[in-house]
This record gives structure tokens, C-alpha cells and sequence, in this order.
């Protein structure tokens, strides 16, 4: 059986057996094995592989390998001096859309507080996160990585962090979105717009403490959801601007 040498770099480490980690190792192939297939046999999605060398030249996800060659496999996130280097893949359509699987409500949460689409159900089987992601373009967002190997899936992020605030740290610094928050712009139930509305409109739905403040106030015409600028809101910005600015 042909054998190549393999060396992961980066994040991508995450993905391998320990004994496999910052170092080159030999694996063995199929004849006729692709790049992706072998990156993806050997644990590393492709959706976080950004660019693949062999012997030194930049191949694509489909170049099959042959017996001796070296593979050398880099995440988003590039190594000094390979940044001109071109990426694997295409980059997702802008404005950016996400969703997220079913595990990942609390960062759903957050990244449509910060004011990006983004779909989320706690019931999605794998199949629809994967049907929705393909028809809008969008990008999964996933701890599951078997998910971000399935074929139909373009566009994926597989986070490292269990804590919501950590993933948006995350997602933040993958897709460069600093500078592009619209914070409190969609609700964070129905991931629908919000829209301004005068106090006196929703007066009788707001608790007594709230009423007797000058506030700004907008709502969800979809759930009635009133939203101001309360304590809540103001921990939750805190929030939002340490992530957009990576504090
Ligand atoms: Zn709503």
C-alpha cells in the first residue's frame, strides 16, 4: 500500500491523536485517494483546512496523492508568509448567515444579539442543519466535526469552546467581524429585525420599573417581544463589544 508523510499545523492539531500531533507521521492510502479524503480520514474536517501543500505546491482538495509524497495541511488561521497562498474552497456568500446546530442555542443567542442571521432550532436533525446551510449559503456552525465532513456542507466552523461567549470569540476572529456588529438589530427568539417603537405603544406591557424611564424601545413584530436599553441590555453589550474588539 502507498504511503505518504503528513504534517498538520496549528489549530488543526486538535483533530489528531496525540501521537500524531506537531509532527510528521506516514499514513498509508488507498490508490486513487484524494487529498480530502485522506485529511478527512485522519480526523481534520475540510471545512477547517485552508490550504494543502505537496511537496511544497499548493494542490486542491481533489489532487489524488501518490506513494512517498509529503502533505503538508494548514487551518484558516496561516502561518507567517503563506498568507498570498491561495485558499482551498470559496468563501461563504456576505453578508454572512449562519446556523447553528442544535447544541449551540446560547451562541445563536448571542451572535443574533450581536446582529448576524443566524438559524438555530434545539430539535434540528443533521440532515436540515445541512439542507439549510446548502439552500442559504450559510455557514455551520458545529462542535459535532463528523457534521462539517459531510459532502453537502461548504461552508463550516467547528468550535473549540463549550461557553457561548467563548464561541462568539471565536466565530468573531474566523470571519474577521469586527466592525461589522449591529447590536440589538434582530431578536434573539425569532432572529427577525426589530423595529423602533414610542414608549407609549407599549406602555401597558412594560414592567412598572421600566415604564417612568426615558428609554429607547424597539419590538419583534413576530413574537411582541419588547426590547430596551435596561441592565440586561447593558451586560450583554458589554459583552458583545468585548468580542468585536477581542477584549
Ligand atoms: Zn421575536
Amino acid at each position: 500500500m502507498a504511503t505518504a508523510t503528513f504534517r498538520f499545523y496549528a489549530g488543526l492539531n486538535d483533530f489528531l491523536p496525540r501521537n500524531r500531533r506537531q509532527q510528521d507521521f506516514e499514513a498509508a492510502f488507498a490508490a486513487d485517494a484524494s487529498v480530502k479524503h485522506m485529511v478527512e480520514a485522519l480526523g481534520v474536517p475540510h471545512t477547517e483546512v485552508a490550504l494543502v501543500l505537496v511537496g511544497g505546491q499548493p494542490v486542491g482538495f481533489s489532487r489524488r496523492l501518490q506513494d512517498g509524497q509529503r502533505v503538508a495541511v494548514y487551518p484558516h488561521f496561516m502561518a507567517f508568509g503563506l498568507e498570498s497562498l491561495p485558499r482551498l474552497g470559496e468563501a461563504p456568500p456576505l453578508p454572512l448567515r449562519f446556523i447553528a446546530d442544535s447544541h449551540l442555542g446560547g451562541l445563536a443567542r448571542l451572535l443574533r444579539m450581536a446582529g448576524f442571521d443566524t438559524l438555530y432550532r434545539n430539535d434540528y436533525a443533521d440532515r436540515e442543519v445541512v439542507e439549510l446551510a446548502a439552500r442559504d449559503g450559510r455557514v455551520v456552525l458545529t462542535r459535532d466535526r463528523d457534521l462539517l465532513k459531510r459532502g453537502a456542507v461548504h461552508h463550516g466552523c467547528y468550535l473549540r469552546a463549550t461557553i457561548p461567549a467563548a464561541q462568539l470569540h471565536e466565530v468573531v476572529a474566523r470571519y474577521r467581524l469586527a466592525g461589522q456588529f449591529r447590536p440589538f438589530s434582530l431578536c434573539t427568539v425569532c432572529n427577525l429585525p426589530l423595529r423602533p417603537v414610542a414608549r407609549e405603544a407599549v406602555l401597558e406591557r412594560l414592567p412598572a420599573s421600566v415604564k417612568i424611564k426615558p428609554l429607547h424601545f424597539t419590538t419583534c413584530d413576530a413574537c411582541g417581544r419588547i426590547y430596551w436599553e435596561g441592565s440586561h441590555w447593558r451586560r450583554m453589550r458589554a459583552l458583545l463589544d468585548a468580542a468585536e474588539t477581542g477584549g
